[in-house]
């Protein structure tokens, strides 16, 4: 096999040393591509078709190290659940940044990858099925139009890992704006030298927040502007029923792009205590706690910048504080215009929040669909359904149509806004795993379908039925595993 050249750069290793620590993966035995995101690639202009496919899998698998290449593993910290741990990437590994045609930086990460530094008890490897559920889901949410992390590839080892039980080893390629974490800030402050949190914001700043370098009081104007991308992630998922599942500290990154999708996973019927991770007896990350715990998150980031911010100590915790207890109505008004786009509202009037909150409470009490009421209201006529049938319903019906009636723009534009945004197909849970386990046994046929299925999921088409039906009894999926 020849060597080749992937001109990848690693910008994030000129940081101070105890941000990263540089390693290769490690080889595997028999490697093989299961998918490769073509189109992907084609979008972030990474070109690997000059490869033959021995070459390809060799450099997906981490056989084969390609010229130039310094791949890193990030250090990290983190709060998971509520308790404070020391974390890193203990089975992934940045092999590089890619730079898009357009000048955009693109982290290229290798998950199940081999041991590191961080790796505590783990093997440092990943299965195949939560590796194929992460492909499947982030796609997805990309097509939804939820910021996200990408999937690029998946290879399988050859290599067995032991988890509950045997499964087949695999190694994923995510592409990420960053993997810089509000965990990474909480690292960088246990360090008790200003200077090394400094040198994280300013990379920060520099790579997603470049408006803020302008700006006098850096860490608070970042404290700012991650308040407004996390409300803006968290209305996304709200707005497509997306229960995360692990909201740890680590998993928040300041790229506000949805990460790391372990038992995530979204709502059928909708009920607000939704909860799948088999891990979260609490519910501490259910569906309508995900506001909540996404400011707890950026108080533990507001603390590790405070240091940074200029000004007396009290006065900095005010200030900090002030925009922390903003982070409610910043997002309760992106939530307010985002169901009301939802309902075909360009804008939203005193009495729109109780239009919003009566459907909410309807679709509630009858255990309603909640990807397919929102699909069905935005046909212009309403399927013949018992549901729909009731009084109840009917007095909400009415109330809607009047009100929608005195939009200006028009009903046409109201329900071109309502398609944009409610969506016909989302990767149901029982489609999920049915794929996955089809992909554990040899079959990888029912996951590409999946994947095509949700690839435009505005759109109508007879093809999507049988992936727009709600689970029956037997097919309903009630927990979700990390699958780590
Ligand atoms: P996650 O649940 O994927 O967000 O991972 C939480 C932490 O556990 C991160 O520091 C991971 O790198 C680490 N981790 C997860 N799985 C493994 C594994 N198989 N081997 C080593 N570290 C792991
Ligand atoms: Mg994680």
């Amino acid at each position: 096999m020849t060597e080749f050249s992937c001109p990848l750069e690693s910008t994030y290793t000129e940081l101070p040393e105890v941000f990263f620590s540089k390693l290769s993966p490690t080889p595997v035995s028999q490697p093989k591509i299961i998918i490769f995101n073509q189109k992907l690639a084609d979008k972030i202009g990474l070109n690997l078709s000059d490869l033959s496919t021995n070459e390809r899998t060799a450099f997906l698998s981490g056989n084969l190290i390609p010229k130039g290449i310094k791949p890193f593993a990030q250090a990290y910290a983190g709060h998971q659940f509520e308790n404070f741990t020391m974390l890193g990437d203990g089975r992934a590994l940045v092999m590089g940044e890619h730079v898009t045609p357009t000048g955009q930086r693109l982290d290229l990460q290798f998950k199940g990858s081999g041991r590191t530094p961080y790796s505590r008890g783990g093997d440092g490897r990943a299965a195949l099925g939560p590796m194929l559920r992460e492909y499947v889901i982030s796609e997805a949410m990309h097509a939804l139009g939820v910021p996200t992390t990408r999937s690029l590839a998946v290879v399988t080892t050859g290599e067995t890992v032991y988890r509950e039980n045997e499964f087949p080893g695999a190694i994923l390629t995510r592409i990420a704006g960053s993997h810089i974490r509000v965990g990474t800030f909480e690292y960088a402050s246990l360090h008790e030298d200003k200077a090394i949190t400094q040198a994280l914001l300013d990379y920060l700043i520099d790579r997603h927040f470049p408006a803020i370098k302008e700006k006098d009081n850096q860490a608070l104007a970042l404290l700012k502007a991650a308040i407004e991308q996390q409300a803006d992630l968290i209305t996304h998922w709200m707005r497509v029923g997306f229960i995360h599942g692990v909201m740890n500290t680590d998993n928040m990154a300041l790229s506000g792009e949805t990460i790391d999708y372990g038992p995530c996973a979204f709502m059928d019927v909708f009920a607000p205590d939704t909860v799948f991770s088999s891990i979260d007896h609490k519910g501490r990350y259910a569906y309508a706690n995900q506001p909540y715990i996404a400011q707890w998150n950026l108080a533990r980031l507001a603390e590790s910048l405070l240091p940074l911010m200029d000004g007396h100590r009290e006065e900095m915790v005010e200030k900090a504080e002030d925009l922390l207890n903003s982070f409610e109505q910043v997002y309760k008004n992106k939530w307010l215009s985002m169901m009301g786009s939802k309902l075909g509202l360009a804008g939203i009037g005193n009495k729109d929040e109780k239009l919003i909150t009566d459907l909410l409470d309807w679709i509630h009490q009858n255990s309603a669909d909640f990807t397919n009421t929102f699909r069905d209201l935005r046909k212009e006529k309403l399927p013949h359904e018992e549901l729909y049938n009731s009084e109840n319903f009917k007095n909400w019906h009415t109330r809607w149509q009047d009100r929608i009636e005195k939009e200006e723009q028009g009903l046409e534009t109201s329900f071109a806004l309502m398609r944009s945004v409610n969506p016909v197909v989302i990767p149901r849970n029982h489609k999920v795993e049915e794929a996955l386990q089809a992909g554990e046994e040899g079959d990888i046929t029912p996951f590409h379908n999946l994947i095509s299925a949700l690839d435009k999921p505005y759109e109508d088409g007879d093809h999507l039925l049988p992936y727009q039906a709600p689970p029956q009894p037997g097919e309903k999926v009630l927990q979700t595993f990390c699958g780590t």
